[in-house]
C-alpha cells in the first residue's frame, strides 16, 4: 500500500543536498547541490515523505487527500538554516551607526553610551513582553525570507538572572511561532562594567553559577574570545566547563586580530569557530584537520566596513564553511540571509551553489542538526523554501530583495508570498 501525502510540492527544480547527513560538504564536495529537474517533494506530517522526479514520487505516494502546490519550474530548497544569530535582543542602535558614520571612533560611541553594552542595558530594562515582541517580528522576517532553523545567543544579560530570561525566551518563542530556535548560552559576550580589569572574576561567575543554571536551557556554550574580551585561556575554561555539563562549544574567534582563536576551536573540538577574518594559515590548518566548521559572517564586514574573512584559502585548505547572518543590532542588523548570499559570492568568493550550501546543510551541520534538517530527503523534517527564481544562481544575482515564493515549515504552509498572514 501507498503511503499517504499529505502535502505536495511538484514541478520544481529540487537543489536536495542530498548524502550529506553525516558530514557536511568540504573541498570538491561543497556546492553539489543534488539537482532534480522537474522534482517533487511528498510529506506528510513534520516529515519529508519521499524526493524525487515528478512521475517517480507521484507513482511512490497516494496524493489522493494532498494539497499540491505546483512550483512552475521554480528553485526548491531545504529550508535555510541561519546557524549564528543574536536575533533575541531589545533596541537598536540606529544612533551609533549615525556616530560611526560621521566618523566617531569605537571608544567615542561607547562614551556617547553606545555598544554592546547599552544593549545589555536595553535588555535588562525592558523585561520579557518587549523582548519576546521584538524577537517574535524579527523571527517572521525570517521566516519570510526562507529561513526555517535559526540558532540564537544569549549574551545581552550578563548576569544569572537576565542571561537565564534570555534562554528562558528562546523556549518562549519555540512554542509561540513556527521557526526552531536552537538555544547558544553566551554569558561570556562582553565584560561588564563592574568587572573591568577583573575579568577573571566574571569569569568564575560565568562557570559556577551561569552554566550550571543554564545547562538545561542551551545546547551550546560561545565565547567572545578576543584581545581585550576574553583571553584564550579564558574562552578555553569557559569551554570546556560547559562541555562537561553537556554544552557544545562554539567560539567568535579570530574577529579582530589572530589570536589562536582557531586553533583553540579546532583543539576543544567546538562544532563552529565564527567569524575568522584574521584566521592565519596556522589556523585554517588547524580547522582544515578537525571537524569544526567555520561559520563566515559577512554581512558583519559588509556593515562595519572591515576585511572579509579568508574563503578561498579555508576552503582550498578542506575547511567545512558556513554562511550566516550573525543578525545583531549592532555589527550586523539584517534578517536577510540572501543578501549575506550574495556577500558569499562576491566578497568571499564562493560560487551561488556553493553559498546555498553554506546556508542549508554545512549550518545543519554547524548546529549538529545534519542528521534532521538541511537536505530535502526522506525522513527529515518537512522544511522547504520555494523561490521565485529559475536556478540557484539567481537568488544572489538579484540581490537585495526577497525571492521567497513560499516556505513549508514542519510540513505545513508557513509564508506565502501572495498572502503574508498564513501562520504568525
Ligand atoms: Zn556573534
Amino acid at each position: 500500500m501507498k503511503s499517504k501525502a499529505e502535502l505536495l510540492v511538484v514541478n520544481g527544480r529540487l537543489a536536495t543536498l542530498a548524502g550529506f547527513s553525516d558530514r557536511p560538504q568540504r573541498g570538491a564536495d561543497f556546492g553539489r547541490l543534488g539537482l532534480v529537474e522537474d522534482g517533487a517533494v511528498a510529506l506528510v506530517g513534520d516529515k519529508i515523505l519521499a524526493v524525487g522526479p515528478t512521475t517517480q514520487v507521484l507513482d511512490q505516494v497516494d496524493s489522493s487527500a494532498a494539497d499540491i502546490i505546483d512550483a512552475g519550474g521554480r528553485l526548491v530548497a531545504p529550508g535555510l538554516v541561519d546557524c549564528h544569530t543574536h536575533v533575541v535582543h531589545h533596541g537598536s542602535r540606529e544612533m551609533e551607526y549615525s556616530l560611526r558614520l560621521a566618523g566617531a571612533s569605537y571608544i567615542e560611541i561607547l562614551k556617547a553610551g553606545g555598544g554592546i553594552l547599552s544593549s545589555v542595558q536595553s535588555l535588562r530594562e525592558a523585561g520579557w513582553d518587549p523582548l519576546i515582541a521584538q524577537t517574535k517580528k524579527s523571527l517572521r522576517r525570517m521566516l519570510s525570507y526562507g529561513i526555517t532553523t535559526v540558532e540564537a545567543k544569549s549574551g545581552y544579560g550578563l548576569d544569572p538572572e537576565h542571561e537565564v530570561m534570555m534562554l528562558e525566551a528562546i523556549r518562549h518563542l519555540n512554542e509561540l511561532q513556527p521557526l526552531d530556535l536552537v538555544p547558544t548560552f553566551m554569558g561570556a559576550h562582553a565584560i561588564p562594567d563592574q568587572y573591568r580589569g577583573a575579568s577573571d572574576r566574571f569569569v568564575a561567575l560565568i562557570i559556577e553559577e551561569m552554566l550550571p543554571r543554564v545547562k538545561d536551557l542551551a545546547c551550546f556554550c560561545d565565547v567572545f574570545c578576543e584581545e581585550h574580551v576574553f583571553s584564550l585561556e579564558q574562552s578555553e575554561a569557559i569551554l570546556l566547563a560547559a562541555k562537561k555539563l553537556g554544552l557544545q562549544p562554539k567560539l567568535h574567534a579570530d574577529e579582530l586580530a589572530a589570536t589562536g582563536g582557531a586553533q583553540l576551536a579546532a583543539k576543544i573540538g567546538a562544532v563552529s569557530a565564527d567569524h575568522l577574518l584574521c584566521a592565519d594559515e596556522e589556523g585554517i590548518a588547524a580547522l582544515a584537520l578537525s571537524e569544526t566548521i567555520a561559520v563566515l559572517l559577512p554581512g558583519t564586514s559588509f556593515n562595519l566596513m572591515s576585511r572579509y574573512a579568508p574563503a578561498r584559502q579555508m576552503l582550498e585548505a578542506g575547511v567545512a564553511i558556513a554562511l550566516s547572518t550573525d543578525y545583531n543590532p549592532g555589527s550586523c542588523p539584517t534578517e536577510n540571509i540572501q543578501l549575506i548570499m550574495t556577500l558569499g559570492c562576491l566578497k568571499l568568493g564562493l560560487s551561488p551553489a556553493q553559498v546555498l550550501a553554506a546556508v542549508t546543510i554545512n549550518a545543519a551541520h554547524a548546529l549538529k542538526r545534519g542528521d534532521i534538517i538541511g537536505s530535502l530527503e526522506r525522513g527529515k523534517q518537512g522544511d522547504l523554501v520555494i523561490f521565485d527564481a529559475d536556478n540557484e544562481a539567481y537568488l544572489p544575482y538579484h540581490f537585495g530583495v526577497n525571492h521567497t515564493w513560499k516556505v513549508v515549515k514542519s510540513g505545513k504552509i508557513a509564508y506565502d508570498k501572495n498572502n503574508e498572514e498564513v501562520y504568525f
